[in-house]
């Protein structure tokens, strides 16, 4: 898979950005936040990798996670310690979403979430640029992809997960070599800890946004959905959001197809998707404002989009309102009956977060938010598996008469 790669080849990354300020920084040295303390955004560029590579050049090549190498940030194929990063499908729901919504699944991914795409790129950059020990807070999956990757190329880390992350994520993060942590507070809660060791020089931060890279690597989301449909991207996209990275980098994955001439400028309306239990963002949006409070007694089934504080707010908010698309809240009760919906009716398992996206297609069906034939992306982030299901306890005793015509 990463037999796309020369061993070492000059990247196209021409700096690094300041997402509120602009502000410039230097490619190929560890950078945290920018000064002012905001995400920083990878540059590339574009006229340089429009001339090295064209649509179809890319169409032609194994359709993994690293046929997107011009525009990624990684010099040396030693430092990318894959997993198997596939083309992620997608998969109709005919029965319970209706004839045009399709689902992105993630959860085929390794370690069974989109976390691996941010974390890959995020691992193999921390690999290239020397990084030994690093420590991130997590609602489970981030810190599953992170002690995967981290792992198999001998860098430590450190997770910090809220006291209710599913007990599944705790060991499966255990398993993959990490230590890890359960902390009596929220994530943000875990961030400060994290952030207050790396001002003490014991580890790098690796939380969300706050290292350049992760953004690249879920990026790969919005590159592969143009060419799995054709270059023509759909109507809407519902994201389940927690910190946003995805989001913000499929909008930025958009920018750059534009420019290359891969797509034209029609946009999906981006749809935030968030439980009605922590929904800073939706909040924050139908108040008009360009950043987001913290939300207080964040508590949702959906532990992936339990995030009461989001560094990158403001750039989530501009990328929904840009796109003309809308921020939506969906409560437990409706999260789980889609996911049961999905799985009955189907045959696909969602995951929580899954389940909150086609919840929330439906509000925006039934709000006259979405025409009724847009084609909608609804995005699965993780495996269906890893989650608590209905119990389901009928036996049969060998000991009685069996009816099986009565099964
Ligand atoms: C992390 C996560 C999300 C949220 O993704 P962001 O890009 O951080 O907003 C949603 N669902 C699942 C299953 C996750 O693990």
């Amino acid at each position: 898979m990463t037999a796309n790669l020369a061993a070492e080849r000059p990247t196209f990354v021409t700096h690094l950005e300041c997402s509120m300020t602009g502000e410039r920084y230097e490619p190929d040295v560890l950078h945290g936040l920018s000064k002012g303390g905001w995400p920083l955004l990878v540059r590339y560029d574009l006229e340089a990798v429009g001339k090295a590579v064209s649509r179809d050049a890319i169409t032609a090549r194994e359709t993994d996670l690293w046929r997107w190498r011009e525009l990624l940030p990684v010099h040396r194929l030693e430092n990318i310690v894959s997993l198997g990063e596939i083309e992620t499908p997608l998969i109709t729901l005919p029965r319970s979403g209706g004839p045009n919504v399709l689902i992105k699944d993630e959860g085929r991914l390794p370690t069974g979430s989109f976390k691996a795409r941010g974390l890959v790129m995020a691992v193999a950059m921390a690999k290239e640029l020397g990084v030994r020990k690093i420590a991130m807070p997590t609602n489970g999956n981030a810190g599953a992809a992170l002690a995967a990757y981290a792992s198999r190329c001998g860098i430590e880390t450190i997770i910090l997960a809220p006291e209710e992350t599913p007990e599944i994520n705790i060991r499966e993060i255990a398993a993959q070599g990490a230590r890890v942590y359960r902390v009596n507070g929220q994530i943000d809660e875990c961030g400060a800890l994290v952030g207050r060791g790396a001002r003490e020089g014991l580890w790098f931060d690796f939380s969300t946004l706050k290292e350049p890279y992760r953004i690249e690597g879920k990026k790969t989301m919005g590159l592969e959905l143009a060419a799995q449909m054709g270059w023509e991207l759909p109507d809407a996209i519902f994201y389940p959001t927690g910190g946003g990275t995805g989001l913000i980098g499929m909008w930025k994955a958009f920018d750059e197809m534009e420019r290359l001439g891969w797509i034209g400028p029609k946009r999906p309306k981006m749809f935030v998707v968030q439980a009605a239990g922590c929904a800073p963002i939706v909040r924050a949006f139908q108040q008009g404002k360009e950043h987001a409070d913290r939300w207080e007694g964040a508590a949702t089934v959906a532990a992936g989009i339990r995030v009461p504080k989001a560094i990158g707010d403001f750039l989530i908010l501009r990328a929904v309102r840009e796109s003309g698309g809308h921020a939506l809240a969906v409560d437990d009760p409706s999260i789980l009956h889609a996911v049961d919906d999905a799985g009955h009716h189907d045959g696909l398992l969602l995951c929580p977060e899954g389940g909150a996206t086609l919840a929330a297609y439906r509000q925006a069906l039934e709000a006259g938010l979405l025409e009724p034939d847009a084609k909608a992306v609804l995005f699965n982030c993780a495996t269906g598996l890893k989650y608590p299901m209905a119990p389901a306890n009928a036996r049969l005793d060998l000991k009685d008469e069996i009816d099986l015509a009565a099964l």
